[in-house]
């Protein structure tokens, strides 16, 4: 086989090998990402918090209104237990009974509207608690195919670098040489001919270097550098 068309196909193979190193590289960085689901956990977190707080505030205004309501049948037990005949005194303990029952009516207000808000902030934990398994699931899938895939490219790049290995082989020192030297700097180092044109640069080849290039030896475009490949 000519050099040219070995050195095209070791080109390929290093495009095909670049090309998968990538991909290796990229899903290598995804695995173990838990961002999502630390989003979503946080989320749940602070759910739980509200949820804890409002639990919290109702049961202080459930004592508030147990605390008055002991208050106040004490204070009736007087009212009604007809040891305080002074009527200034009775009065004034009409009073006080009076104000703490506004003062228990409106804590009481106050604790069914903290129900209610108890009740959506327990409905908003649902579903967050919902949609968190819901991306743990999908995120161990995901984990799981990335692992696949990069198994997979494993053993692809392993099969690749072998043929690669085995195809440079058959290349003489100098020409692999000058082929990595051209592909640190420029790619392609491999430039295709058509119809006496290098594709890399444009440029119409000299009938020399067309020659050469037809009989498969290594030869440079003249303008790029590249070497020539006439198929
Ligand atoms: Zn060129």
């Amino acid at each position: 086989m000519a050099i040219t068309r070995q050195l095209y196909q070791l080109q390929e193979l290093d495009l095909e090998i670049e090309q998968e190193e990538q991909s290796l590289n990229q899903k290598t960085s995804q695995l173990g990402v838990r961002d999502v689901l630390d989003k979503a956990q946080n989320r749940l977190d602070s759910e739980q918090k509200r949820l804890d707080e409002l639990r919290h505030q109702h049961r202080d205004a459930e004592g508030e209104v147990d605390d008055l309501l002991s208050k106040i049948s004490a204070i009736e037990e007087q009212l009604y237990g007809g040891k305080i005949s002074n009527p200034k005194e009775l009065s004034g303990l009409q009073h006080e009974v009076a104000s703490m029952k506004a003062k228990s009516d409106q804590q009481e207000n106050k604790a069914l509207e903290i129900i209610d808000q108890v009740e959506a902030a327990e409905a908003s934990l649902t579903t967050a608690t919902d949609e968190h398994r819901k991306l743990e699931k999908e995120w161990h899938r995901q984990q799981q195919q990335l692992s696949d895939e990069i198994e997979q490219l494993k053993k692809s790049l392993a099969d690749l670098n072998e043929k690669r290995r085995q195809l440079a082989g058959q290349i003489d020192s100098p020409t692999l040489k000058l082929y990595e030297k051209i592909r640190q700097q420029k790619k392609p180092a491999v430039a295709k001919v058509e119809q006496g044109i290098c594709r890399a640069c444009r440029i119409s080849l000299s009938a020399s270097a067309l020659q050469k290039a037809r009989s498969g030896q290594p030869v440079q475009c003249g303008s790029c550098g590249r070497i020539l490949y006439i198929s």
